[in-house]
């Protein structure tokens, strides 16, 4: 019958006026109306009375707005922020964090600090309100790289409301004086642990956490921690990352303590694959790249993180060499107490770090940048982890385009909503899980905690 409306369809959200970041569409963008139900995004329409066709429990009015995926943040060190308990030292050589830092000290530094035995009430309050800055500024998930008090970590990520994978690193030798293996643990008792862990996790549909297995680098591993790892992704099916290639040295250190190149010892092993990824890699040959790429494995590159700690080689151009052979590639923080980045500073520092190191203004192009950053597209069937980001603001004169908009133009400040898994978890600007002063009140107070034992 003419002029009879269907019914509408009822949603959770409706995400209503907002230009989207579409960047599987050629043009970069749709004006759509947006549902999700369930956690999930169920329709991404362009029709002028799309609204209509919805009933929805709320609806987030996104005039003046670019929506997009939620930013990533692949490699972070989440309870790095109990060093931040440790007074600031201006560094006055090679140091871990002040870069330079040798493989071996490296190694022994991380050695300490995944050991380090802290309560997980204690790393929860310490991590809290950095997943709160985070998710205020447009993070939706972020990936640990090796943290100690993983329990802590998805205590306050499910807290926060932001999306955590996480899980033990693991390692069995370090470096000697003169570059020789030594071991400082059992491989067998090592992977008993991690299985024993992984077993021990509760995930449920829909959840917020996912286990992953992190290896501090090949380099502290011996091939029979390696061999049990393979086995034990094969009966689990587990994500692992691996810290690996960041310099001209560690891979030289690599390959004098091992006796061969670490891309052949993961590759034989069964180790490299879509479900693994490779952080920092960016002290790469051209063969390991072709292993890297014929695998379908991941990379996580830092540029951000590298400038900062003085490692990750981006002038060998791994960034660029990776896109030209076709590799998956996700921007990281690699978070040290020093900085909390948002998506925004990790698209710059891409930016900067690619064409710079690369020499030539084309090596690579906004698009790149920021599908590096985020959790995929806003297209039906993603997973609904959405930030909606304000353009009204001055610096934004001129720009209503969401690639130059987003990639160039918006700040931290602008996002007003962030959605992670359906659910609302900052509203106009604020953090609606918890109180962002309790959270940083509560951290502070940890943080005393852990300078009073030191
Ligand atoms: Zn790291």
């Amino acid at each position: 019958m003419v002029g009879c409306m269907p019914e509408p369809t009822p949603c959770d959200l409706l995400i209503t006026g907002g230009t989207v970041l579409d960047l599987d569409r050629a043009d970069g963008r749709i004006d759509a109306t947006v549902a999700v139900t369930e956690g999930i995004v169920v329709a991404v329409d362009p029709a002028p009375d799309a609204a209509e066709r919805w009933a929805p429990q709320r609806t987030i009015a996104a005039d003046g707005a670019y929506v997009a995926a939620g930013f990533v943040d692949g490699h972070i060190h989440l309870s790095a922020v109990l060093g931040a308990a440790q007074p600031y030292t201006a560094a006055t050589g090679p140091s871990l964090f002040g870069g330079a830092g040798s493989t071996a000290d490296i190694g022994r530094a991380l050695h300490q600090f995944l050991q380090m035995p802290v309560p997980a009430d204690l790393v929860e309050a310490a991590v809290a309100p950095v997943l709160a800055a985070l998710a205020i500024g447009g993070t939706t998930a972020v990936v640990d790289a090796g943290s100690a008090g993983i329990d802590g970590i998805v205590a306050a990520a499910r807290r926060v409301g932001v999306r955590v994978a996480a899980g033990p690193s693991l390692h069995d030798v370090l470096l000697g004086d003169t570059g020789e293996v030594v071991p400082v643990a059992d491989a067998g008792s090592v992977l008993a642990a991690a299985e024993d862990w992984l077993m021990r996790q509760q995930v449920t549909p829909g959840d917020l956490f996912e286990p992953v297995l992190t290896v501090t680098e090949p380099t502290f591993c011996s091939d029979g921690l390696l061999d049990g790892l393979a086995g034990l992704v094969a009966r689990t099916g587990v994500a692992v990352t691996f810290h690996s290639h960041e310099t001209v040295e560690s891979v030289a250190d690599h390959d004098h303590a091992h006796g061969r190149p670490a891309i052949d010892r993961l590759a034989d092993h069964g180790l490299l694959g879509p479900r693994c990824t490779l952080m920092h890699a960016g002290s790469v040959s051209d063969r390991d790249i072709e292993v890297i790429a014929a695998t379908r494995t991941c990379v996580n590159v830092n540029p951000l993180g590298n400038g900062m700690l003085g490692f990750g080689a981006a002038a060998e151009r791994a960034i660029t060499r990776y896109l030209e052979a076709g590799v998956r590639l996700v921007l990281g923080s690699d978070y040290t107490p020093s900085m909390i980045a948002t998506g925004f500073d990790l698209v710059r520092a891409a930016l900067i770090v690619t064409r710079e190191a690369g020499g030539a203004d084309d090596t690579l192009t906004l698009e790149q940048a920021l599908r590096m950053a985020a959790n995929g597209t806003v297209t039906a069937g993603a997973v609904a982890d959405l930030v909606v980001v304000d353009r009204t603001g001055p610096h934004h004169v001129g720009v209503d385009h969401p690639v130059p908009g987003l990639a160039l133009r918006a700040r931290p400040g602008d996002v007003r909503t962030v959605i992670v898994g359906g659910r609302i978890v900052v509203d106009a600007g604020t953090l609606v899980t918890a109180d962002p002063g309790d959270l940083r009140s509560a951290a502070e107070a940890a943080l005393g905690l852990v300078r009073s034992h030191s």
